[in-house]
């Protein structure tokens, strides 16, 4: 078979996985937003996991990603994105993009998304592999993020993908009147829950519990210190 008849195939099957994951486990956990849905049919999870690992990019677990990172459960970024609640009009920051899987799925939804990577390895691979997918919507900042983008600010949604010691003040200030922040916080007991803060006013903010998670650390000024 031609190399290209064959990847022809592959990508056909991973299609399939693909649809399975979303009806299963997506949709069939509760995800309801219909944006949401779509997009995560559309995204090629395979592209952003390393080549050995593609035949369970439909799993639904996270998996590593190199750099001791790993790409998030297809299901908690489902679920993060839907209490983010974007809508073709939003500016979404993700403070973590790590593979870019979230940040693609994102930008088949709103106008515009603001990414940043602290690993510097994997910053440098998320423009081209964007790109190759066609997402044009993305700017990538390798840096520290646990501040925020504060020169791109306000944005209606924010998605922390590593687990913070405390929700940062900054990234409450960088939210717009009736932005969220979807973010995981680490409890003294250990436990990370998930949270979203959404912004009512000036200084009023309400906060949700989503449920129980597990992130890598976020590490930075506003965060957890580096190990080394
Ligand atoms: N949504 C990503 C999750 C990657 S894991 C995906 O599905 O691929 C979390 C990422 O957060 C890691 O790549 C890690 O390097 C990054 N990170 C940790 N602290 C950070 C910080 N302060 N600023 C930006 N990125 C950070």
């Amino acid at each position: 078979m031609k190399r290209s008849k064959r990847e022809a195939k592959i990508e056909r099957f991973f299609a399939s996985e693909r649809k399975r994951l979303v009806r299963r486990k997506i949709k069939g956990r509760g995800i309801r937003d219909k944006a949401v849905l779509r997009a995560m049919k559309a995204v090629p999870r395979e592209r952003f996991v390393p080549e050995n690992l593609r035949e369970f990019a439909y799993d639904d677990a996270p998996l590593p990603i190199g750099e001791g990172q790993t790409i998030s459960q297809p299901y908690i970024v489902a679920l993060m994105i839907q209490a983010a609640a974007l809508t073709a009009r939003s500016r979404v920051l993700e403070v973590g993009a790590g593979s870019g899987y979230c940040v693609a799925i994102m930008a088949r939804i709103a106008e515009k998304v603001f990414a940043v990577e602290r690993n510097e390895t994997l910053a440098a691979e998320l423009g081209p592999r964007l790109a190759g997918l066609g997402c044009q919507n993305v700017e990538i900042f390798a840096g520290d993020g646990s501040a925020g983008w504060p020169e791109e600010a306000p944005f209606d949604a924010i998605i922390v993908s590593a687990v913070a010691p405390h929700i940062a003040d900054p990234l409450l200030q960088q939210l717009a009147p009736g932005g969220r922040l979807v973010i995981p916080v680490s409890r003294d007991d250990g436990e990370q829950r998930l949270l979203r803060v959404t912004r009512h006013g000036e200084e009023r903010f309400e906060e949700e519990d989503l449920g129980g998670v597990k992130f890598v650390p976020l590490i930075g000024e506003e965060a957890f210190a580096p190990s080394t």
